[in-house]
């Protein structure tokens, strides 16, 4: 059980089914957060639809929106202010890590974009790939998620951050798809200065606590249930993945059965 993010008050009570304005049937989780001494009282909707977890994607994106606040509420009770804000990027030339499902999102959001935006971005992924081959990092970080231990895997995450290339997305030192960040930009707050994010080490960076990181769940989630390990890559990776991956269906599954399997890994998260 997971004895951060306490769910027992309102527990999670079995799907109900309203409706969508169009009529499309949807599975609702209620549930009544609580993390220190904040509490939230969060309604999860889902379609009953198949769809694989890029399309699905969305509905976890909404509940990290929700269990961030809670963690926001949490740390303005105890009188921390959070630093973050709009044009402060220094933590987007981080290792950021991202699902595979992620990737593909983000891979289709980029085709998706006016030509011009579509080919600066795309150019800055391909010159990010050649920074970090240069400096020698990219097999590394190809496989950073099998790295064992925490300190190697930081080490790496500073190695990365000192190549000083800043996130693809990132504009004016601000996120440029803010709405469709990955689930570990939405779970990066910190309430050390801001300044400190420009040389971070072990011991200058607060990260505001989070009842649950739902990022760690999804990158071991799986839709047997089986325990797996944690999959992800580093963000500049996405659209190569992306590309590599083509057109291979990803396994599909109704959204209010996703929640609830996501549900029940949440709570069951090992550590
Ligand atoms: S983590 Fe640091 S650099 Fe990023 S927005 Fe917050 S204060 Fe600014
Ligand atoms: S996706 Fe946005 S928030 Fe995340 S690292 Fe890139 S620019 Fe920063």
């Amino acid at each position: 059980m997971n004895e951060h993010l306490d769910t027992r008050s309102g527990a999670i009570r079995p799907p109900k089914r309203p409706v969508s304005a169009d009529g499309e049937p949807l599975a609702e989780f209620r549930l009544n957060l609580s993390f220190g001494g904040s509490r939230r009282a969060v309604a999860i909707r889902a379609t009953m639809k198949p769809l694989d977890q890029t399309g699905l994607l969305p509905i976890l994106q909404q509940f990290d929106n929700e269990v961030v606040a809670l963690a926001e509420e949490e740390s303005a009770r105890k009188g921390k202010k959070i630093s973050c804000c709009a044009g402060c990027g220094a933590c987007c030339r981080q290792l950021v890590p991202v699902a595979a499902a992620e990737a593909r999102r983000l891979a289709a959001l980029v085709e998706s974009l006016e030509e011009l935006r579509r080919s600066t971005i795309k150019r800055r992924f391909a010159d990010a790939l050649t920074a970090y081959e240069r400096a020698g990092l990219l097999d590394r970080m190809a496989t950073a998620d099998q790295i064992p231990d925490e300190a190697t895997r930081g080490e790496l995450g500073l190695a990365v951050f000192h190549v000083g290339v800043p996130c693809p997305f990132l504009e004016n030192e601000s996120c440029g798809i803010y709405p469709d960040r990955p689930l570990a930009c939405r779970e990066f707050l910190v309430t050390s200065p801001a300044e400190n994010c420009r040389s971070p080490g072990p011991d200058n960076i607060e990260r505001v606590p989070l009842p649950a990181a739902l990022s760690e769940t999804f990158y071991r989630f799986s839709a047997t249930g089986e325990r797996q390990p944690a999959r992800w890559m580093p963000l500049v990776l996405a659209l190569r993945y992306a590309e590599e991956a083509g057109a291979e269906p990803l396994p599909r599954q109704p959204g209010g059965e996703f929640v609830q399997k996501f549900l029940g890994q949440l709570a069951n998260k090992p550590g």
